[in-house]
């Protein structure tokens, strides 16, 4: 009997997706049970592009090509909640089950807050995370750190806070991941900065931490978070596409462990990089008053952010002057107005920072400044389905 709130280890009864899975392929294996039984009508998720930094988003409508998708790119920085608006744009009645990282999960619980996905349309398979590497960045660093080509790596993995690569020859090289952080390299910086590392608002959410022993690679430690999570957990493993075990109650502590020290880690970092001020929002916006500066107005921020989904964008309007299109850098004002609709809404995925030409550090800009807002308590896509603050935003009937 699978229940809500509990834990469990899962492994896959398929050999062939077991061997490609990043820890056994549950996760892979209950995607496949989904289309087979047509619980679901296709699976979102990321596979492999040209190489291991390249993840690109794969729709799965049929359950032979699943196993494309399984194992994990961790140069993956994709918010892949973005697509989904536009499939359910085009077919509402589609049935989805999707792989998210906690800042998708939340992306995509502020996208239903705002009537843009119907949630009860969507199965949210979660994947704890520890963070994402910025691909570019990261060939560089196997080249200048590891002295390894970037093209000659077949495979990485994170294990026991290492980065681990694995050449064309076999051959193995590991470096701590705290040790590249004190440097130049490593997870992307909102990342960092990020204390969600188990999506909860997922309905069940996969992950290594917490597996250890003669387990470890070839189980998943599940939690469930909802009753559906719970339903299509149990019918899986009652039609034999996962085995399941209970974890020890150390394993499951242990879980616990690895989750708070990545969560003080995250805070430490927050400390590191944010601006000091004792301030309500708005003064924290203007201590980044000379960033916003360097602003040239290519709307790249509007474009990549997954909860922006307006199709008229006040920000690209004649009037009033202050948005003026020819205007750089663009008055303090446009990114006010981004203000307005960031500081309810934003889940810290980056996919902002990552695309600004101007390096302006956008994603610690909204971080810093909604975290003023949780201390107001209100946490965008963790609190309550309303919008409290700034409620402007067409909601469904
Ligand atoms: P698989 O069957 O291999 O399925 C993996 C799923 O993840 C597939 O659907 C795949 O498409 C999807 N995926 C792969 N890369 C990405 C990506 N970049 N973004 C979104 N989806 C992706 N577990 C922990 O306990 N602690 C961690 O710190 C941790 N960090 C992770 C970081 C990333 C980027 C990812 C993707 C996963 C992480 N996990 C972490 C989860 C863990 O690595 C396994 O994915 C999980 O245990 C399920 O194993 P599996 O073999 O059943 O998954
Ligand atoms: Fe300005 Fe950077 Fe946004 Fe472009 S991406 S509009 S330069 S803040």
């Amino acid at each position: 009997m699978i229940q809500i709130n509990q834990i469990y280890y899962l492994k896959s009864s398929d050999g062939e997706i077991s061997e490609l899975g990043e820890c056994g392929g549950s996760l892979t294996t209950l995607m496949k049970f989904l289309l087979e039984n047509k619980i679901v009508d296709g699976v979102l998720a990321v596979e492999k592009g040209n190489d291991i930094y390249d993840a690109v988003p794969a729709l799965i409508c049929d359950a032979d090509e699943i196993g494309r998708t399984a194992g994990s790119l961790h140069c993956g920085t994709l918010n892949i909640a973005k697509i989904l608006v536009k499939y359910f744009d085009e077919f509402p009645d589609l049935k989805l089950a999707i792989t998210a990282k906690p800042c998708e999960a939340k992306t995509i619980i502020e996208l239903g807050k705002r009537g843009k996905i119907d949630l009860n349309n969507l199965i949210m398979v979660g994947v704890n995370c520890g963070g994402t590497f910025p691909p570019v960045t990261t060939r560089n660093m196997i080249e200048t750190v590891f002295h390894v080509n970037a093209d000659d790596v077949t495979n990485e993995e994170i294990d026991g806070g290492k980065f681990i690569i694995k050449r064309i020859d076999g051959s193995k090289k590991e470096i701590n991941i705290d040790q590249l952080e004190e440097g130049t390299y490593g997870r992307r910086y909102n990342c960092r900065r990020c204390e969600m590392n188990i999506p909860t608002s997922a309905d069940v959410s996969f992950g290594n931490w917490g597996v250890s022993g003669s387990y470890a690679g070839e189980y998943s430690c599940v939690e469930v978070f909802s009753e559906r999570g719970a339903e299509i957990l149990a019918k899986a493993i009652e039609s034999g596409y996962l085995l399941v075990k209970k974890p020890s109650k150390e394993s499951v502590e242990n879980r616990g462990r690895i989750n708070t020290s990545m969560v003080n880690l995250a805070k430490k970092w927050q400390i590191h990089d944010f601006e000091e001020n004792e301030n309500d929002i708005l003064s924290t916006f203007t201590l980044y008053q000379e960033e916003f500066k360097k602003c040239i107005k290519c709307f790249g921020c509007r474009d990549a952010c997954p909860v922006c989904y307006c199709q008229d964008c006040t920000l690209e309007s004649g009037t009033p002057e202050w948005v003026d299109k020819g205007r750089i850098p663009p008055s303090p004002l446009f990114h006010l107005e981004r203000l307005i609709h960031m500081v309810e809404s934003c889940t810290n995925c980056g996919q902002c920072e990552d695309v600004c030409p101007m390096d302006i550090p956008l994603a610690k800009i909204w971080h810093q400044i909604n975290l003023k807002v949780t201390e107001l308590k209100y946490s965008p896509a963790m609190d309550s389905q309303e919008l409290i603050l700034f409620d402007f935003f067409k909601r469904p009937e």
